[in-house]
């Protein structure tokens, strides 16, 4: 927050109505906003999303926040940082919400019937196991390996990864109602910059990709001027992602169309970037992990919570000072990158 003052920064905070952090302390989402906040062009950075991730996507937002003294002083474009999206996994080290929600997989219209995902049905036993051991593990394994001889390793990664709005005590739970981050991202968007008319967009998130690099997944269709300029601004491969070289799924409920659907007069470019931790299994395990600490680790001692708990957060936050610096470095350059780009488009 001081770093952010001394930028020059307009601060908010949203403060969550009831939950309450790991330690008992006050939740909020704090917001940043410098440079010319009424400009039609608008830098959007969101940390947080999932919260043991939230680790990255703020050091990447103060690593930037600290060398941009120059850019601030940009007249025709604002920078707009969304700090802890989900501030009560990023307090707790979970994925998920206060809900179990993964926030990601939320913004979607809940008036409608929720898109059904069949294959996480087959999936959702052998995923959500009651103890925590090598036979849960095996048994992950067995279903996923016949799953995957009729349907394919594409069709296992969209029924793992895309959402599912059936089991609330399950993975990747895209809930049956706006969580109150889904609400908080619509007003802090209305109240800095509603009038925008171009918005560049960064969503940080680690887990995919190889260790220490940035991944870029974009959302925008791939014909149109959007990713064209996302293109412009960080190479190609922005177009062409294959997250762990599978087919992308069909992922629903992502922040970027809460924020498309939230900024209707305005064009938005960019993408989630990812940084890559401990390969492909990694995200799959600590999803698992993570949801069974939730519901089930009270089973377990206390210094055997602790160790899995310690584990989990190193699966997507790595203590490496190596990868930590990566993701800082990166994490300017990228946000560079895409300032100069909106600055031009
Ligand atoms: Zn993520």
């Amino acid at each position: 927050m001081e770093i952010a003052q001394s930028a020059g920064a307009t601060l908010s905070h949203y403060p969550h109505p009831s939950a309450e952090g790991r330690f008992g302390e006050a939740l909020s989402i704090d917001v940043a906003h410098l440079g010319n906040r009424s400009a039609d062009r608008q830098l959007l950075v969101i940390s947080g999303t999932h919260g043991q991730e939230g680790y990255a996507g703020s050091a990447a937002q103060v690593g930037w926040l600290l060398s941009s003294e120059s850019e601030i002083a940009l007249t025709d474009v604002g920078v707009l940082l969304v700090h802890g999206l989900n501030p009560y996994g990023f307090s707790h080290g979970s994925r998920t919400t206060e809900n179990n929600v993964d926030l990601n997989r939320n913004f979607v219209d809940h008036t409608r019937p929720y898109p059904e995902n069949p294959g996480y049905e087959k999936l959702h036993h052998a995923l959500t196991p009651a103890v925590w051991s090598r036979d849960s593990f095996d048994s992950v394994s067995g279903a996923e390996a016949e799953f995957i001889e009729t349907e394919g390793v594409d069709a296992l990664f969209n029924a793992l990864v895309a959402g599912q709005y059936s089991h609330p005590d399950g993975l990747m739970f895209g809930g049956n109602r706006r969580e109150w981050s889904n609400f908080m991202l619509e007003r802090i968007l209305g109240d800095h910059i509603g009038g925008a008319s171009k918005v560049a967009f960064i969503e940080w998130h680690t887990g995919i990709g190889d260790y220490g690099k940035p991944f870029f997944l974009s959302f925008n269709d791939p014909q149109s001027e959007e990713m064209r300029q996302a293109a412009l601004w960080w190479g190609p491969d922005v177009a062409n992602a294959r997250p762990h070289g599978m087919t992308r799924p069909a992922y629903r409920g992502l922040v970027f169309y809460g924020v498309q659907a939230f900024l209707p007069n305005a064009r938005v470019a960019g993408a989630v970037i990812e940084f890559g931790t401990r390969g492909p299994e990694a995200g799959a395990v600590a999803m698992r992990q993570d949801r069974w600490l939730r519901f089930h680790g009270e089973a377990v001692s206390t210094e055997m919570q602790t160790l899995l708990w310690a584990d989990l957060r190193d699966s997507l936050n790595p203590a490496s000072y190596l990868w930590r610096q990566a993701v800082v470095d990166h994490g300017v350059v990228l946000t560079r990158a895409a300032l100069c780009g909106l600055a031009r488009w």
